[in-house]
């Protein structure tokens, strides 16, 4: 059955690639990474219950697992190429297998990412993808680099996964009819990666973090890493129509300081490049917002409120 079931991924997933000398089917798979270039590698697992509410389509869970991979390589500026999938499941059940397949490949497909191998096994319903991307030598962005005087800037909107998620915990009930509703559960269920913004930024931003765990929270990994603060302008928060008009605008400005799942990118510019970020961005149709600027003063901090506590966001083990 084991051997059933990842055929079934793998004719859902099939996509062609010239880097791909031996897939799924062998013991390991066979990869050509291209002369100068560096290998981005990163893994994230979804578990049941944590990062999916429990009764999540299969196909949004497939879609969302690759997602936040592919958040991870778009922080890092590099080009997605391949993919590994480990699937727990507690019994067989081809159509989840092939609804966690299809939205994984409907991903894949828009970024040209081969599924090309990794693991079957019976348990407590998870998944892992890692991912692997390319990016020039020397140009990866990383969380260190911010400087002093940088503006800091974020693409999108900030707070509607967990606007969404509120929806789906039934805070207020999720109402199908309702546009706004809607467009929030898109933004918890099917993640959009910033890959093309994230490719953009090379030799443009100083740092890069995908907000993955809230706004403060990862601005203060960023700033760890760097070395320095940053003050964010409350006021200058990207917040979307539909947030504000489920959930008013004071909650709205706190998802988008501490909720999650958000997977915009977070990076911080010279003054001097700030007009030709916002240029290549919009060649792909990605607004970036500026929120706030570079500090001597190490931590994040709130204009007009003060220095916010280091590590507020999603801890998995708190304390
Ligand atoms: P092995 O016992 O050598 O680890 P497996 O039986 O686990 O091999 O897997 C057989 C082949 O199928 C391998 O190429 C593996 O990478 C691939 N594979 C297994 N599970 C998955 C999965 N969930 N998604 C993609 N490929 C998979
Ligand atoms: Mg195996």
């Amino acid at each position: 059955m084991e051997f059933r079931l990842i055929d079934r991924i793998r004719e859902r997933t099939a996509q062609a690639r010239e880097d791909v000398r031996l897939g799924i089917g062998d013991d390991a798979a066979l990869l050509v990474v291209p002369p100068g270039q560096e290998l981005a590698v990163a893994i994230d697992t979804l578990v049941e219950g944590v990062h999916f509410p429990v009764g999540t389509a299969p196909a949004d869970i497939g879609w969302k697992a690759l997602a936040v991979n592919l958040s991870d390589l778009a922080a890092m500026g590099a080009a997605p190429a391949w993919a590994l999938l480990a699937l727990t499941l507690p019994h067989a059940d081809p159509a989840r297998v092939d609804g966690l397949a299809e939205g994984f490949a409907q991903l894949a497909r828009e970024h040209g990412v081969a599924l090309v191998g990794g693991d079957t096994t019976r348990g407590p319903f998870c998944l892992s993808v890692a991912v692997h991307g390319f990016v020039p030598q020397g140009q990866a962005l990383t969380r260190a680099g911010a400087c002093v005087g940088d503006a800091v800037f974020v693409t999108g909107t900030l707070g509607d996964a967990a606007g969404g998620l509120r929806l789906v915990q039934g805070e207020r009930p999720f109402d199908p009819a309702d546009d706004a509703h809607r467009s929030l559960r898109a933004r918890l269920d099917r993640p959009v990666p910033r890959v093309r913004a994230g490719l953009a930024l090379r030799g443009l931003a100083h740092a890069c973090i995908d907000v993955s765990d809230g706004l403060l929270a990862d601005l203060g990994h960023l700033c760890a890493a760097s070395g320095v603060g940053v003050e964010v302008d409350c006021g200058a928060l990207p917040l979307s129509a539909a947030l504000c008009a489920v959930f008013g605008e004071a909650d709205a400005r706190e998802f988008a300081l501490s909720g999650g799942d958000d997977y915009e990118l977070c990076f911080t510019v010279p003054p001097a490049r700030i007009a030709a970020v916002q240029a290549a961005l919009a060649d792909h149709g990605c607004r970036a917002t500026r929120i706030g600027r570079v500090v001597e003063e190490q931590g994040v901090s709130l204009a007009g409120i003060g220095p916010v506590p280091h590590r507020r966001g999603w801890d998995h083990f708190p304390g």
